[in-house]
């Protein structure tokens, strides 16, 4: 069914990307009314990357949308997150998650493969016919008058003509968004001068001393692992963070990587680690971008157009929470979505209001664990002795994960 052509259909909305935020804010608006239309620019859906942590505060929305039951199937439940020196793989300090999360956020911390999160929020705005998905399509912002926006583009659905008119568009377009643009100046998002390796490690080649269930973080001077378990337990995934020059194509976030040169950026390393890492038989490279924290919610939404997720706010993964917000983002969106007292673009304006200091603090508090987890030197040791004195409430982020 085509239901943005020409006139606006009541209700519809343009959502661009079909990423994890994407799909989450077709599923979230379309059980408020909303009669989503979304269109993804590659020609099939599919997620690069391996795994995600996410804290309660998503877990919880995501159960609320009706994903309990295939997410739990597909999820690994850490008991702990803990932090060990890289050098001597001292234990410095760690913060329960398992039934503590429960019990203090009231839902679960879990780890995930991405493309198994991905596939579950497809199937389920495929099975509930959420919304129109359209592959293989790009579009350009034609107009936008005070009844609806019009866009034009590659791969329209047959027989839409030329443009496409919808009440909304969502830009869910990832960090390298084409849609930001028609919300703030056009600006490339910034190089962070850090480079993330990945990789995904079957536990059944490593020694039975090594295969961790638990999210842990080696910290080194200026470099730091983060392993935790996805596939039920089966895979280990591997994120190292090393500084070092990117690739000369930036935009193409998927580089294969060569084993030499990470071993060269992390130096020595524990023995525990380096056994871990030496399992590993192909590593992936990511440049890691974002941009400076949101400045306020006018950056978030403009007329009928709102952004969400990495088009507006891409972050540092050092606090795990990229994903997450993206669907606190999509949870908000549909809310004021639903204030059909209101027009399109004052929604908008409630949405980015709500939004924009949560994010905002997000990005601000993944740069400042990234300068922690780095430190040298004598700060290094101030780091480590608080951790291990204060422990579990210096890790714990209670404004995070009791959600928004
Ligand atoms: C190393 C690393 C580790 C991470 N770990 C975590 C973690 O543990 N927990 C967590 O919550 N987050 C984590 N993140 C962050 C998380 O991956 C992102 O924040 C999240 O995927 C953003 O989702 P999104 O839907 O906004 O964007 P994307 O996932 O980038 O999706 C955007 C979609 O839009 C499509 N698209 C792009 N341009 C166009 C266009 N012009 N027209 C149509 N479609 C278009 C793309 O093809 C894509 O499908 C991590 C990130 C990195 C790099």
């Amino acid at each position: 069914m085509d239901r943005c052509k020409m006139n606006a259909v009541k209700n519809s909305m343009l959502i661009v990307g079909g990423g994890i935020g994407g799909l989450a804010a077709a599923l979230a608006c379309a059980a408020k009314g909303a009669q989503p239309h979304l269109i993804e620019r590659a020609p099939f859906f599919s997620e690069v990357g391996a795994g995600i942590q996410m804290g309660p505060n998503v877990t919880g929305t995501l159960f609320g949308w009706g994903l309990e039951k295939d997410l739990q199937a597909l999820v690994c439940h850490p008991q702990k997150l803990q932090a060990r020196d890289i050098h001597s793989g001292q234990f410095l300090g760690k913060l329960r998650l398992g039934q503590r999360s429960l019990d203090h956020y009231g839902a679960p911390y879990v780890t995930v493969h991405r493309a198994d999160l991905h596939r579950v929020l497809l199937k389920k705005v495929v099975s509930s016919g959420a919304a129109e998905l359209t592959l293989n399509c790009e579009i350009d912002l034609k107009r936008e008058d005070d009844q609806s926006i019009t866009v034009s583009g590659r791969g329209l659905p047959q027989g839409s003509g030329e443009t496409l008119t919808s009440e909304s568009l969502v830009g869910a377009d990832g960090l390298w968004s084409a849609t930001r643009q028609y919300v703030v100046p056009k600006m490339p998002p910034r190089v962070s001068g850090l480079l993330a390796y990945r990789a995904l490690l079957d536990v059944q080649t490593l020694p039975e001393k090594l295969r961790t269930q638990d999210v842990t973080v080696w910290v080194g001077p200026r470099v730091h692992v983060v392993l935790y378990p996805v596939r039920q337990g089966d895979f280990l995934n591997l994120v190292v963070i090393v500084q070092g020059s990117p690739p000369q194509e930036l935009e193409d976030w998927d580089h294969a990587a060569n084993k030499r040169d990470l071993e060269v950026a992390l130096g020595h390393i524990h023995a525990d680690l380096k056994d871990v890492l030496a399992a590993v038989k192909a590593w992936r490279m990511w440049p890691l971008c974002d941009r400076p924290p949101v400045s306020g919610p006018e950056e978030m939404a403009k007329g009928r157009i709102a952004l969400l997720g990495d088009a507006a706010h891409p972050m540092r993964p050092f606090l795990a929470q990229g994903a997450g917000m993206a669907i606190e983002d999509a949870a908000e969106l549909a809310a004021c979505w639903a204030r059909f007292d209101l027009s399109v673009p004052l929604r908008w304006q409630l949405y980015a209001k709500a939004r924009w200091a949560r994010n905002a603090r997000v990005q601000q508090r993944s740069i400042r664990n990234g300068q922690i987890f780095h430190l040298q030197g004598p700060l290094r040791w101030g780091r480590d002795w608080a951790m291990r004195t204060m422990g579990e409430s210096l890790m714990d982020v209670p404004w995070l994960y009791q959600g928004p």
